[in-house]
């Protein structure tokens, strides 16, 4: 049987991406199914987990997901750490600029720049970036 060679390079590329959290395969869903009121990502890839909803999205529009898939539970927290920490420097009378912000959260999480986006945080690095934050402001 000949397959063709454009469907083996598909093939070759095509990795399914598995829950950390209950081993499911991921579905790969577009930005329309899971935020239908956001236009914008309509042609931007997502995988979700079946049964715990645990998510990630893409590189660009490729199908290529950007980490590990994050439960309800830690998108939550990424989104509380990224509220408080914004504040050090997102407001009125600011303590930080932005990258003094980041600099001062990459040195205390011991961490290099590259890893330093809350979106890519654990929940234990949320945790420790709300409490730092929340100390900062004081
Ligand atoms: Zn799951």
């Amino acid at each position: 049987m000949h397959i063709p060679k454009d469907i083996i390079q598909t093939l070759k590329h095509t990795t399914s991406v598995v829950c950390p959290y209950c081993n499911k395969i991921a579905d790969l869903k577009t930005g329309k199914d899971i935020y239908p009121h956001r236009t914008d990502l309509y042609n931007k890839y997502f995988y979700e987990c079946p049964k715990c909803k645990a998510r990630c999205g893409c590189h660009g529009s490729t199908k290529k997901p950007l980490g590990t898939l994050a439960s309800p539970k830690l998108r939550k927290i990424r989104q509380q750490a990224h509220e408080v920490f914004d504040k050090l420097w997102n407001t009125y009378k600011p303590k930080y600029t932005r990258s003094e912000a980041y600099e001062a959260l990459t040195k205390h999480l011991n961490l290099t720049k590259e890893e330093t986006h809350i979106a890519q945080f654990d929940y234990y690095q949320c945790e420790k970036t709300i409490i730092w934050s929340e100390h900062e402001q004081q």
